[in-house]
């Protein structure tokens, strides 16, 4: 009997996006230009960084602060046993580089806290940001985020066999928060004491799911951002729905809060050349020697970060001076040494708050000792590539993206 003969290799099965671009609408080049950061390197950042491996997206960004677990294994494709106690955005940035077909990808990394440590000109940079998160806190700083330099993002959540994803365009409300109950966002600030120290024994509740639905809500956010990075029609502001254990699918709609405070925006954003390398001064001449906010410009971290100077002991009031932004601050650290060593420790109750600490928040050449005035941004607490808001001495506020200090990392 005569066999057929099969050719091998045919040149269109040396093209390894062969069959996606075969989709009438695909574009593969917006797909390699394309720059998304994906937030979360858990169960569903693996999932999601591995289909935008596997799909050639061409610029990719990886945050997360977290180290690989054991109870990591079982739902996180691109990590391994011998991984277990390494950072996880620096393991993913690896194993997605090995994944890719496409040698140009290009992958950078971060490490550190995405609420306190990342600023929003990063976010100015992508086209798309992809949160694989598990908390509140987070989310909404994304969301705020993004808003204020108007890039859009898609939410994803699961519990269980249940899950959900939701795609948002700002200025296009209902944004994330928009949806939240007042409890809610309460809670998103657990891991803080009431005066936003930092609680040392907090933590993150843990979801319980499998890797499966992270598998599905993941395909699902990575199908509605390849739909966009296409220009194809999405559905903005809507909660894509699915319950695995009956099976229910269903997109609902959200609701636009009118008293929603997210939706601000930056009108215009100036790029300068000072970093969070630079001190307060650096920064505050640059601003007056370049007439960009005329003379006595302040820094005005109000509504973002607070720096403390000093604090008074909960139990016998006693000086400690701190010198730190607030979420570098441990809530213990409010209780002088003697007092601790006499047994006692913080509770958010023991005296008046307003009067316990004394804090800085609106810096100018007049208003700052000379100490604070050497302090880098860093020290100050500002993130790496934040938009800050300088407010002239007549009331104009404008707002400066910082450079880049180099902070990512990339992988080559
Ligand atoms: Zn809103
Ligand atoms: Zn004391």
């Amino acid at each position: 009997m005569k066999k057929f003969k099969i050719n091998k290799v045919d040149s269109f099965e040396e093209n390894p996006t062969d069959r996606q671009e075969r989709i009438s609408w695909w574009s593969q080049e917006k797909l390699r230009n394309a720059k998304v950061m994906v937030v979360g390197a858990g169960a569903i950042g693996n999932e999601t960084l591995k289909n935008l491996a596997l799909l050639g997206v061409g610029n990719i960004f990886i945050v997360d602060f977290d180290i690989i677990s054991t109870s990591n294994l079982s739902r996180t494709v691109l990590f391994r046993k011998n991984d277990v106690g390494k950072k996880k955005a620096e393991i993913a940035a690896e194993r997605v580089k090995e994944l890719a077909f496409n040698d140009d990808i290009k992958i950078d990394w971060f490490h550190g806290d995405l609420v306190w440590d990342l600023g929003t000109g990063i976010y100015n940079e992508m086209d798309l940001v992809l949160g694989c998160l598990d908390n509140v806190e987070a989310r909404m700083s994304i969301n705020r985020q993004c808003w204020l330099i108007k890039t859009p993002w898609i939410d994803s959540g699961m519990y269980e066999l249940g899950m959900r994803v939701e795609f948002y365009n700002p200025p296009e409300v209902p944004c994330y928060q928009c949806n939240l109950t007042p409890n809610q966002i309460a809670n998103s600030n657990k891991r803080y004491s009431c005066d936003y120290a930092k609680l040392k024994a907090f933590e993150e509740d843990k979801m319980p799911t499998t890797q499966i639905t992270s598998a599905i809500v993941s395909a699902i956010q990575v199908q509605e951002a390849i739909k966009y990075l296409c220009d194809q029609e999405v559905a903005f502001g809507k909660k894509i729905y699915f319950q695995g254990k009956n099976n229910d699918f269903d997109i609902l709609s959200k609701r636009v809060n009118d008293s929603c405070n997210a939706h601000a925006s930056y009108p215009e954003v100036i790029d300068i050349t000072i970093d969070i390398t630079n001190t307060l001064k650096d920064l505050l001449l640059y601003i007056s020697d370049n007439k960009l906010s005329k003379e006595l410009a302040s820094l005005d971290l109000r509504g973002d970060r607070t720096f403390v100077k000093k604090a008074y002991c909960r139990t016998c009031q006693s000086e400690i001076k701190i010198m730190r932004p607030t979420f570098r601050i441990d809530a213990e650290e409010f209780i002088c040494a003697n007092c601790r060593n006499g047994g006692h420790s913080y509770s958010n109750t023991d005296m008046n708050l307003e009067t316990a600490k004394e804090i800085q928040e609106v810096f100018n050449l007049e208003n700052t000792d000379e100490e604070l005035l050497n302090y880098t941004l860093e020290q100050l607490g500002v993130p790496h590539m934040q938009i800050i808001a300088v407010l002239s001495k007549d009331n104009n506020y404008k707002y400066y993206k910082l450079s880049d200090n180099k902070i990512l990392k990339s992988i080559n």
